[in-house]
């Protein structure tokens, strides 16, 4: 961790107690059902940026799918017209590994044709796919530079953060795979831990062990997907 400077740096400013803030708005934005943590963290990101219209509510309306993919949600980024943003996966299209998984069993066959023609029409639409696993040095560059966030799919199953640990909050548990979306936000490299948002909780801050993170954005099931933006 020698290489990082030992300066805390979160990138989304402190949520002011004004609850007329757009960014208090955006510290505590939860899901509004069990599928749209990924319209959440992008709500986060808009807010972030100062667009207007982008609540989980508004983007429902233009997204009104289920089974929202992270090309998906770069689309949205793009059509927002947010500029600088790279989405990573290791994974171009729609992985028939995860037929055996019942989170994707019942809905992969119904998206494999809109989320190929989605990849297949992203560079004529300017939105950015980079098929590579996002170094997690990279990512702790990103967050410690303060001026990008990442939203990231993981494994819920295996994300423990410490901070809603020590508050005995309870996890939604069962499957060996939940995918869910988190938006990184900053990086304390005294203890190598992430700082996120989860839209599943109200917790403004969660934090994981950079390893930790590492093992839950690594299951089978996520395909690596990050999408790095630029907020600052
Ligand atoms: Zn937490």
């Amino acid at each position: 961790m020698a290489a990082f400077s030992p300066r805390f740096t979160i990138l989304l400013p402190t949520p002011s107690p004004s609850p007329s803030s757009p960014l208090s708005a955006s510290a505590t934005l939860q899901q509004l059902a069990d599928w749209d943590c990924g319209l959440a963290c992008v709500s986060m990101v808009l807010t972030a940026l100062n667009i207007p219209r982008s609540s989980p509510a508004e983007l429902h309306g233009i997204c009104p799918l289920q089974n929202i993919w992270t090309v998906d949600l770069a689309y949205i980024l793009r059509r927002f017209g947010v500029e600088d943003f790279t989405y990573y996966t290791s994974y171009i299209g729609v992985n028939w590994q995860y037929l055996s998984k019942s989170f994707y069993r019942d809905s992969i066959t119904e998206d494999q044709s809109r989320v190929h023609a989605l990849f297949a029409g992203a560079a004529d639409r300017n939105v950015r796919i980079v098929p590579m696993i996002l170094d997690m040095n990279d990512i702790r560059r990103f967050l410690i530079s303060g001026k990008y966030a990442v939203i990231i799919l993981v494994n819920l199953s295996v994300l423990n953060c410490g901070t809603c640990t020590k508050k005995g909050y309870e996890k939604i548990s069962g499957d060996d795979f939940v995918g869910h979306y988190i938006l990184l936000a900053g990086y304390e490299p005294d203890s190598d831990t992430i700082l996120y948002r989860d839209p599943g909780t109200n917790e403004v801050l969660c934090a994981v062990d950079a390893d930790d993170l590492d093992v839950a954005r690594s299951s089978l099931g996520t395909d690596h997907d990050a999408i790095v933006v630029r907020v600052a």
